[in-house]
C-alpha cells in the first residue's frame, strides 16, 4: 500500500512527487505515455521563473530526477479506473495498487481537426507534435492550424527548419502571446492565413496539400507536406467521471486547495478547472495537491 498513487507523471505529478517525499509519505507515480507530458513538446520554455531558457523535454528529465532521488516509484502503467474506500485501489492495465489518497494530474491530450483523413495520415504529415517530428520537414512546406501559444511556438520553431510555414488560424487575432506574434512577423518565411480553417487534406501516400476555407466562403488550395494540429487538448478526466465532478468541457472541478468531492482524492494541473494552464500553474498544482494529501492523511 502506498500513501499517495499520482496518475499522471507530467510537471504537476512530478512536483507533487517532490513535495510528499519531502513529507516522507510513499509515493508511485503511474504514466501512461512519457515523463513531462506535454511540456516535452515545447522547445523552449521562456517564462518559467530562474531558468530564462531550458528545453521541455530537460525541465521533465531534471524533475524527473529530483522526484526519483528523493525516492518516488514511478511506472509506465496507465491507469485505467479508481475504486473508492477508505483505502482506493488504482486499477491499471497491468495491476492494481492500494493506496490512501490518489492525485489525479492527467493533464490532456491532442485535439483533434476532425477533417477527414487525419488519422490515417498522422505519421504521413499529420502531426500533433513539431519538436517531435519538424525534423522531418527541413526545407519543405508546412502549414500549422491554430492560434494560441502552441500554435505559435511551434510555427517559429518550423520556421527555422522549414522552407516556408503557414499558420492557419480560425479567427485574425491570436490567443497566444503577443511576443511570439511579432517574433512570427520578423520572419519572412511565415504566412498568416486568418479567418480559415483546413477543410480537407489531399494525399497521395503522404500528405501533399490542405483545402483552407474562409468565412467569406472560398477555398485555397495550400501545397504542404506537413500539418501541425495545435488546436488546443481536451482533459484526460473521463476514467474517473465517477470520483470528480467535471465541468461542461471536461475539466475537473476543484478549487485552489485541489479537493474534488471524494475524500482523498485530489487534481492537479491541466485536468483541473482554472484560469491559467502554464508550467508554473501546472506546478503549483502539484505543490498544493500534496500538501492537501498530507493533511488528509493526518486525518
Ligand atoms: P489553446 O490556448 O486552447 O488554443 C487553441 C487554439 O486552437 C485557439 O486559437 C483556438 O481558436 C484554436 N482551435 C480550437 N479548436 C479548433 C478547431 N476545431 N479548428 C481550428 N482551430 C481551433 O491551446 P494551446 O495553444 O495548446 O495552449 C494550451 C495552454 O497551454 C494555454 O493555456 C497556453 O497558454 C499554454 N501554453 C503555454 C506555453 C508557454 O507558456 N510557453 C506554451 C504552449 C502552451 P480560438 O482562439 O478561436 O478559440
Amino acid at each position: 500500500m502506498f500513501d499517495v498513487v499520482i496518475v499522471g507523471a507530467g510537471p504537476a505529478g512530478m512536483t507533487a512527487a517532490v513535495y510528499l517525499r519531502r513529507a516522507s509519505k510513499s509515493v508511485l507515480v503511474l504514466e501512461a505515455k512519457a515523463y513531462g507530458g506535454q511540456i516535452i513538446n515545447t522547445p523552449d520554455i521562456e517564462n518559467y521563473p530562474v531558468e530564462a531558457h531550458i528545453s521541455g523535454f530537460d525541465f521533465a528529465q531534471k524533475l524527473y530526477e529530483q522526484a526519483k532521488n528523493l525516492g518516488a516509484e514511478f511506472r509506465f502503467e496507465k491507469a485505467v479506473e479508481i475504486r473508492d474506500g477508505d483505502v482506493k485501489t488504482v486499477v491499471t492495465t497491468k495491476n492494481e495498487y492500494e493506496a490512501k489518497a490518489v492525485i489525479l494530474a492527467t493533464g490532456s491530450e491532442n485535439r483533434k481537426l476532425g477533417v477527414a483523413d487525419e488519422d490515417k495520415l498522422v505519421g504521413r504529415g499529420v502531426s500533433y507534435c513539431a519538436t517531435c517530428d519538424g525534423n522531418f520537414f527541413r526545407k519543405k512546406r508546412v502549414a500549422v492550424v491554430g492560434g494560441g501559444n502552441t500554435a505559435l511556438e511551434d510555427a517559429l520553431y518550423l520556421a527555422d527548419l522549414a522552407e516556408k510555414v503557414y499558420l492557419i488560424h480560425r479567427r485574425d487575432t491570436f490567443r497566444g502571446e503577443d511576443a511570439t506574434v511579432q517574433r512570427l512577423k520578423a520572419r519572412d518565411n511565415v504566412e498568416f492565413v486568418f479567418n480559415s480553417t483546413v477543410t480537407a487534406l489531399h494525399a497521395e501516400k503522404k500528405l501533399t496539400g490542405i483545402d483552407v476555407t474562409n468565412k467569406d466562403g472560398s477555398v485555397q488550395n495550400i501545397e504542404v507536406s506537413g500539418l501541425f494540429v495545435a488546436v488546443g487538448r481536451i482533459p484526460e478526466n473521463k476514467n474517473f467521471a465517477s470520483l470528480i465532478d467535471l465541468d461542461p468541457a471536461g475539466y475537473a472541478v476543484a478549487g485552489e486547495n485541489c479537493r474534488t468531492k471524494t475524500p482523498g482524492v485530489f487534481v492537479a494541473g491541466d485536468n483541473r478547472v482554472k484560469d491559467v494552464r502554464q508550467l508554473v500553474t501546472a506546478a503549483a498544482d502539484g505543490a498544493v495537491a500534496a500538501t492537501e494529501a498530507v493533511k488528509f492523511l493526518a486525518q
